[in-house]
C-alpha cells in the first residue's frame, strides 16, 4: 500500500537499473524543464525552497511579485501600505544556484499529451499580448490559485468590491476615502450621506470579519479627527448566509466575535443571503422565512468564497474531472493519472487514501507469515507505515484517547489484552472501521499552499536520489528516509483580527484565546513570515508610523 502510490515503484527495482544503464549511456545528461505556473503562496514557496541545480525551471505568471494576503486588509484602510507586502519575483529567483526564468503571462491551456502548455503574454503593450506562445515542459507544477466566487449573483461583479490582489486592496482604500470626502460635500441631504456612508460586507469568513473591523477601527480612530461631521453617520453591515460569521474557527472566537461587533456597532445579519445587487440596493432574502429586503448602500465587499479559475476549470473537464471544485491530486500532489503534473494550493485538493478501502491490502502485508491472522508483533512491524501513509489514523486515536494503534487493536479485541493476542481480518476491519471519519479537506489557505510548496521542492530536490535508490542505503532500508513522504499538513494555528488591537487565536490542540496580547502575537508571526527583510521591514515601519500618526487618509 506504499509502493505503486509513492513517487517511485518499489517493485520495479529491475526497470530502474535499466533506466540507470540507458541514462549513464548518454554523455551529458540533458537538464529536465520544471513549469510552474503562478507566483503566489504556493508557488513563491517551491521556488525559495528548491536547490537542485539538476533543474532549469521556467516561472509563467501574470504577476511578477509575490503578495503577502494575510496582510491585505490592512492596506485597504491604510494601516500597511501596499507595496509593504508584495516582493518582486525577480528578487526571489535571482539569488539562487538553480536557473530561473519568469515570463509575465498567463497559461490559457494544458496540453499533457504533448506536454506543452500555451500561455499569453499580459504585459499592457501596444501589441494586447494577442499572440499565444508555448511552452514545453517535462513537469508541471500548477499553483495558479483560485477567483472570487459570485455564486452568479446579479450585479455583483459590476458593484462589489473584491480583496483577492493588491489592485483590490488600493481601490478599496482609495473608494473608503472618497466616500467619506463625497459624504462631507455640501448640499447633501443626511439620507443621502447616509447612503453614501453606508458600508456593506457580504461573507462573514476571514476576510470579511477582518475588513469589517478594519474598517470599525479607521472610523473611531481617524475618521473622528478627520471627519468630524459625518462620524455619527456610518454604518457597517456585514451580511452572512448561515448562521454564524467565522465558521471554520471555534465557536468561543465566534461567540466572541459577534459580540465585539455587536458592542461596536457593527450590524451583523445573519441567515442573510444577498440575491442581487445595483448602483444603489443590495437585496437580501432572510433564509428561513424568504422574506426579501432592499437597502441602500454606498460601498460593498464580496468576500464570500473562491472557485476555480477557467483555465483549471478547462483543464478539468480534459481530463475526466469535469465536476469537481478543485484539482483532485494524490498525497504527493500529483494530478490524479499524471505522474509528471503537480498541483498545489487553492486551485488543488489533495484525494486522502481511505484506511478502508486498503484495508485488505494493509492485512497481507502485515501478515508476512501468511497465517491469516496478525500478532501484535507482525502488526508493530507496518504501524509507521501505515500512520505515514494514512494522517487520519493519528487524528483518530487523539480523539479517542487511545495511547497507539496497538491499544485500539486490543481495545477491539475485548477481553484478550494480551501480548500473544491475534486478529483476524474482519476484527482487524472492524477495529479500524472508523478510522476514516476522521478525513478532512484541507483548507484553501496560506499555510497549506506554502507547506505543499516547501514540500514539493523537497521532493524535487532528492527525486534523482531517491530514482536511483527508492529503498534507500541498505543501512537505512525501510526507514523511509530515502523514501519520498506523502504530503502532511501541520497545522500552525489561525489568526482572526477583531479591530480595537484584538485578535483571537485558535492554536494547534484547539487552544483559543482573544485579547491584546494575541494582537502582539500576530504582528510578530506575521512580522517573522515575511518573505524577505526588505518587506519585514516595511511592513514594521509602517506598523509603527500607524501607531505614531494614525492612517494616511490621502487617496
Ligand atoms: P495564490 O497565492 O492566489 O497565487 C496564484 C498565482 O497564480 C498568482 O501569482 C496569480 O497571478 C497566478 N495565476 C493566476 N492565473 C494564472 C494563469 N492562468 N497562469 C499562470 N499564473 C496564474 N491564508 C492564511 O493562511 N492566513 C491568512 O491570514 C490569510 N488571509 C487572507 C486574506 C485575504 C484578503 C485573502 C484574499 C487570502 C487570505 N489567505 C490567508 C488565503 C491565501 O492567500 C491563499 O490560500 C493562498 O494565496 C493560496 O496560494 P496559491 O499559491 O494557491 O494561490
Ligand atoms: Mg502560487
Ligand atoms: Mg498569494
Ligand atoms: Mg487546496
Ligand atoms: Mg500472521
Amino acid at each position: 500500500f506504499n509502493g505503486s502510490k509513492g513517487h517511485i515503484a518499489h517493485a520495479d527495482a529491475v526497470a530502474s537499473n535499466d533506466d540507470r544503464r540507458i541514462a549513464s549511456s548518454e554523455q551529458v545528461p540533458k537538464k529536465k524543464k520544471v513549469v510552474l505556473l503562478g507566483t503566489g503562496w504556493g508557488g513563491m514557496s517551491f521556488l525559495k525552497s528548491l536547490n537542485n541545480p539538476n533543474y532549469e525551471v521556467q516561472v509563467v505568471s501574470p504577476r511578477n511579485f509575490f503578495v503577502f494576503t494575510p496582510l491585505l486588509p490592512s492596506v485597504t484602510c491604510g494601516k500597511v501600505e501596499a507595496r509593504s507586502i508584495v516582493e518582486p519575483i525577480r528578487n526571489i529567483i535571482r539569488k539562487k544556484n538553480v536557473n530561473i526564468s519568469y515570463s509575465e503571462a498567463e497559461c490559457v491551456k494544458i496540453d499533457p499529451n504533448n506536454k506543452k502548455i500555451y500561455c499569453r503574454a499580459t504585459i499592457d503593450s501596444h501589441s494586447k499580448g494577442e499572440e499565444v506562445f508555448a511552452v514545453d515542459y517535462d513537469y508541471l507544477i500548477i499553483a495558479v490559485g483560485a477567483q472570487v466566487n459570485t455564486f452568479n449573483t446579479p450585479g455583483v461583479m459590476e458593484n462589489c468590491h473584491f480583496l483577492k490582489e493588491i489592485d483590490d486592496a488600493q481601490k478599496i482604500r482609495k473608494n473608503v476615502i472618497d466616500s467619506f470626502e463625497k459624504a462631507s460635500l455640501p448640499n447633501l441631504s443626511d439620507e443621502e450621506r447616509k447612503k453614501i456612508l453606508h458600508f456593506v460586507v457580504v461573507g462573514g469568513g476571514p476576510t470579511g470579519v477582518e475588513f469589517a473591523a478594519e474598517l470599525h477601527d479607521f472610523v473611531n480612530e481617524d475618521v473622528v479627527k478627520l471627519y468630524p461631521n459625518v462620524q455619527d453617520l456610518v454604518k457597517i453591515t456585514l451580511l452572512e448566509a448561515t448562521d454564524h460569521i467565522l465558521n471554520m474557527f471555534d465557536k468561543r472566537i465566534t461567540n466572541f466575535a459577534e459580540q465585539k461587533f455587536g458592542r461596536d456597532g457593527i450590524d451583523v445579519k445573519l441567515g442573510s443571503m444577498v440575491t442581487g445587487i445595483n448602483e444603489n440596493e443590495i437585496s437580501t432574502k432572510v433564509r428561513g422565512n424568504g422574506e426579501k429586503t432592499s437597502t441602500a448602500y454606498g460601498m460593498a465587499l464580496w468576500s464570500t468564497g473562491i472557485g476555480p479559475r477557467p483555465l483549471i476549470k478547462e483543464f478539468m473537464k480534459q481530463i475526466g474531472q469535469g465536476n469537481r471544485r478543485a484539482l483532485a491530486t494524490d498525497e504527493w500532489l500529483r494530478v490524479e493519472g499524471f505522474g509528471n503534473i503537480y498541483a498545489l494550493g487553492d486551485c488543488a485538493t489533495v484525494n486522502q487514501r481511505k484506511v478502508m478501502e486498503d484495508i485488505s491490502e494493509i492485512f497481507r502485508k502485515a501478515d508476512k507469515d501468511n497465517s491469516g491472522t496478525l500478532t501484535v508483533k507482525e502488526f508493530q512491524e507496518i504501524i509507521d507505515d501505515i500512520c505515514e501513509r494514512y494522517p487520519q489514523v493519528e487524528l483518530y486515536l487523539k480523539n479517542k484517547q487511545v495511547r497507539n494503534m496497538v491499544d485500539l487493536l486490543k481495545e477491539a479485541k475485548g477481553d484478550a489484552a494480551k501480548e500473544s493476542m491475534e486478529l483476524n481480518i474482519e476484527e482487524f476491519k472492524s477495529a479500524l472501521s472508523e478510522v476514516d471519519s476522521q478525513m478532512k479537506n484541507l483548507p484553501a489557505t496560506a499555510q497549506v499552499a506554502n507547506q505543499q510548496g516547501a514540500y514539493l521542492a523537497k521532493c524535487f530536490n532528492r527525486m534523482e536520489e531517491c530514482e536511483k535508490n527508492p529503498e534507500g542505503p541498505p543501512r537505512f532500508r525501510g526507514t523511509g528516509r530515502h523514501r519520498f513522504h506523502p504530503f502532511r499538513y501541520r497545522h500552525l494555528g489561525q489568526f482572526a483580527p477583531l479591530g480595537g488591537e484584538q485578535t483571537a487565536a485558535q492554536l494547534p490542540g484547539d487552544w483559543v484565546s482573544i485579547g491584546h496580547s494575541e494582537q502582539w502575537l500576530w504582528y510578530s508571526v506575521y512580522a517573522s513570515k515575511q518573505v524577505s527583510w526588505r518587506t519585514r521591514a516595511l511592513v514594521v515601519s509602517d506598523w509603527i508610523r500607524r501607531f505614531i500618526f494614525g492612517r494616511d487618509a490621502s487617496g
